[in-house]
């Protein structure tokens, strides 16, 4: 199966030909179809197989069938580093180029005041890394995290390892129940099998 046959809108199928993808990864095959239809989800993958495009791909579908006349934070996606958050951004800015879809870019070693400037002017997407994340929700009395319709984990192992699974329950529990959550993970440890308990509603559990 190609992209052209997976029933995506036009905007994002020129996004994905921009990049040159032809066929999906197994993860985008199995992931795109069923994040489509608001699925949670926990897939074990590893970078390099193509795991950014195949949540990115569904949250600018979902952004594009059910807009907004407002400006509001509707995704949130959670990286473990600063490299991983400005290559998501990257792809993410690649695959959306040709809708109005907004992204923001969180994370350490950019300036907070610049940062809580573009937050305020609630991009669709932020891309964060939870240090950061958390420092803006303590810190800037506007920024919250209640319209959040997606939430993402990428890395979720990264995450914990790094230290931060204070901050990540914090930033759960500050996300509206009603969302959609999907977590990825090189390595599904005790840890990470608490954190799918923790944020997840009935995900569908993926091993590509
Ligand atoms: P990732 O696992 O998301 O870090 O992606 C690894 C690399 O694979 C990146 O350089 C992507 O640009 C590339 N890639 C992702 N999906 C595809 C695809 N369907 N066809 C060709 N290359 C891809």
């Amino acid at each position: 199966e190609t992209f052209t046959e997976m029933r995506l809108s036009r905007p994002i199928l020129k996004g994905v030909a921009g990049l040159g993808f032809v066929k999906p990864t197994p993860i985008q095959a199995n992931t795109i179809p069923l994040a489509m239809k608001g699925t949670d989800i926990c897939g074990a993958a590893v970078t390099g197989s193509g795991k950014t495009a195949a949540f990115i791909i569904p949250i600018l579908e979902r952004l594009l069938f059910r807009p907004k006349d407002v400006a509001t934070t509707r995704v949130l996606v959670l990286v473990p580093t600063r490299e991983l958050g400005a290559q998501c951004h990257s792809v993410a800015s690649n695959l959306g180029k040709f809708t109005d879809i907004q992204f923001s870019l969180c994370v350490g070693g950019l300036s907070t005041k610049v940062q809580e400037l573009e937050l305020r002017k609630r991009p669709d997407v932020v891309i964060a890394t939870p240090g950061r994340l958390i420092d803006h929700i303590h810190n800037s009395p506007s920024f919250n995290l209640d319209s959040i319709e997606i939430l993402i984990i990428d890395e979720a192992d990264r995450i914990l390892d790094d230290g931060f699974a204070a901050e990540l329950n914090e930033i759960i529990r500050n996300c509206p129940k009603g969302r959609q959550t999907m977590l990825f993970s090189a390595t599904m440890t005790d840890n990470v099998d608490d954190l799918i308990k923790l944020s997840l509603n009935r995900p569908v559990r993926l091993f590509v």
